[in-house]
């Protein structure tokens, strides 16, 4: 049996500007890479997970 529920896209005002990658970090650039791909693919739902997960990298959080 499908929900048929209808559930609200969690939208959180995401600008359509893609966030910068840091430039010698091997994970964004990776990230930046498989976007690339997804976005080839037209895989939106993929190039916004990605975008998150570049934003909020954590590993250089907070480092100049
Ligand atoms: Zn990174």
């Amino acid at each position: 049996m499908a929900e048929q529920r209808l559930t609200p896209p969690v939208h959180l005002g995401l600008p359509t500007s893609a966030p910068k990658p840091a430039a010698e970090c091997d994970i964004c650039q990776a990230l930046v890479h498989e976007r690339q791909l997804a976005e080839a693919r037209g895989n939106k739902t993929k190039v916004v997970d990605l975008n998150l997960e570049l934003r909020s990298h954590p590993k250089h959080e907070g480092q100049r």
